[in-house]
């Protein structure tokens, strides 16, 4: 498996009908960057900038920051890199950061977004270094937790700020800044042509949108296993996000667990999906998956499935038996 996996590498990533899917990874350190060529993924769809705050014991020096987002950026070299600003609290918690107190509900409390709109200076330090270190090359920023449209309009008000700042010390800047929300908040759902109207991308964060939709604790291991992703509500709810984007004409990815599962990722090409980000060790598997599809026959099945009026229909089962029988 390992052989195979290592001359799909370099081979195109396009289904058996000849669409192409852009297979991407999912980064947060220095030490994931070897993966990005070693795995043969097309970019890194999620750079979690967080895990750099996470491991160290007080907050990261501006440099520190500007040092790794440059690093990433050199490593990825012509490919697209995009970062997440830090989507702290919640399950991510900072012990050196005192702001966040004693929650009930962590998950749902002062975290990700919210928390860099109440504490600009660390959106904007972080802005900044992201800014320097991709001066002359392309920037693409993402925000995680967006709940509502004015969160993406304060973030952006900061970001130009910075920009503005930046220009007038005639620094280096990016050749163009991308900025795009993570859908990941139900909220988002009644509200994506909109969203998508106000960002250069989306991308969607399943773990989270699945733990809220389902209301069930991401981390509870009593739960897991539970309820399936991999459903009929979900895929619905899924495909709506794929359709708009396609609607709208917004680049739309999928970088939760889902994207690393060859059955779910297949699920995920059958409802419109065309570019996945996931662990570096998962796209072997998932672009031997893929380089055997027919995805016209997939997306017939996906649909017919997901329009009937049941919703308790096994799509896992189903995804399975049409694997099987198209190895
Ligand atoms: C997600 O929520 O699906 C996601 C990709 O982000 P994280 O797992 O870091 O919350
Ligand atoms: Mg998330």
């Amino acid at each position: 498996r390992q052989e195979l996996y290592r001359e799909l590498r370099d081979k195109p990533s396009v289904t058996r009908d000849g669409v192409h899917i852009d297979l991407m990874m999912n980064a947060g350190l220095a030490v994931d960057l070897p993966q990005l060529a070693e795995s043969g993924a097309a970019g890194i769809g999620l750079f979690r900038t967080e895990l750099q705050f996470m491991v160290a014991s007080t907050f990261p020096r501006a440099e520190a920051q500007e040092k790794l987002y440059r690093d990433v950026l050199d490593a990825a070299r012509d490919k697209p890199v995009t970062f997440r600003t830090i989507d702290i609290g919640g399950d991510k918690v900072l012990p050196y950061f005192k702001g966040v107190g004693q929650e009930e509900n962590p998950a749902l409390g002062w975290r990700a977004v919210r928390l860099t709109l109440d504490r600009p200076g660390l959106l904007r330090t972080q802005m900044r270094a992201l800014l320097k270190a991709a001066g002359g090359r392309e920037l693409r920023v993402m925000l995680p937790m967006v709940t509502e449209l004015s969160e993406i309009r304060q973030a952006r008000e900061i970001i130009d700020k910075e920009v503005r700042h930046l220009s007038r010390f005639a620094h280096h800047l990016p050749t163009s800044l991308k900025l795009g929300a993570m859908i990941e908040v139900p909220s988002l759902m009644w509200q994506l042509e909109e969203v998508m109207g106000a960002v250069d991308f989306v991308s969607v964060g399943s773990n989270d949108l699945f733990q809220f939709v389902t209301a069930t604790d991401r981390g509870n291991t009593q739960l897991a296993g539970r309820f399936d992703p991999i459903s009929v509500p979900f895929l619905r709810l899924l495909r709506q996000i794929a359709r708009t984007g396609e609607k709208t004409g917004t680049s739309v990815t999928l970088c939760g667990e889902l994207a690393g599962r060859p059955i779910s990722a297949l699920a995920l090409l059958g409802i419109g999906y065309r570019a996945i980000s996931m662990s570096a060790a998962a796209i072997g598997p998932v672009k031997a998956m893929l380089t055997e599809l027919t995805l016209g026959e997939l997306t017939a099945l996906m649909d017919e499935t997901l329009d009937a009026p049941t919703s308790d229909r096994d799509v896992r089962a189903m995804l399975h038996e049409f694997a099987s029988a198209h190895d």
